[in-house]
This record gives structure tokens, sequence and C-alpha cells, in this order.
């Protein structure tokens, strides 16, 4: 199965604070809840896409307010063009 969410970026290692690693800019599809990132051993991450409250001013001046990061990888997603944010109880 090919990867369906486009890389937009990749931020260089310790760009942000606290992740010595490359990090991936990512755009989520549609409903896309999970981390499509594979490993180095061609394993699924799916990891829990949530909301990246925290995110440092140069990351979000670069990609905008609304972030989202995988809890496992840490790859950054940005939101779905055609979806609206989540609000209330239903936000992740
Ligand atoms: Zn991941």
């Amino acid at each position: 199965m090919s990867d369906p969410s486009p890389l937009i970026a990749e931020l260089p290692a310790g760009a942000i604070p606290g992740i010595a690693l490359v990090v991936k800019v990512k755009r989520r599809t549609a409903r896309m809840r999970a981390c499509s990132e594979m490993d180095a051993k061609a394993k699924l991450c799916a990891g829990h896409l949530k909301r990246w409250f925290t995110a440092p001013v140069a990351v979000t001046t670069e990609f905008g307010a609304e972030l989202y990061r995988c809890e496992k990888c840490h790859t950054i997603y940005l939101p779905h063009p055609e979806e609206q944010p989540r609000t209330g109880t239903l936000s992740w």
C-alpha cells in the first residue's frame, strides 16, 4: 500500500526542541486518524494523530496554527484542506 499522505517538508534535526531527529511534515488525508509513516522495516507506525497545541512559534509561523502530531514518531501533520477542525468533546 502506498502512503496516501503527501510529504510537505522535512524539519532538520533539532528544529523542534527536544527532538534530535529529522521530523517530517505531511498533509493529512480526509478523516485520517492514524500515522501512515513507515519505519526502517517498512512497518506502519499507526500512532494516533493528536492536536499539537505546544508547537514552537517557528513551526506555526511556517505551517499554521492547526497542527497535529503523531504520538509515536512525532511526524507533524497539517490539516486536510476540506476538513473542519474538530472541536469540543470529539476533538483529538
Ligand atoms: Zn507515526
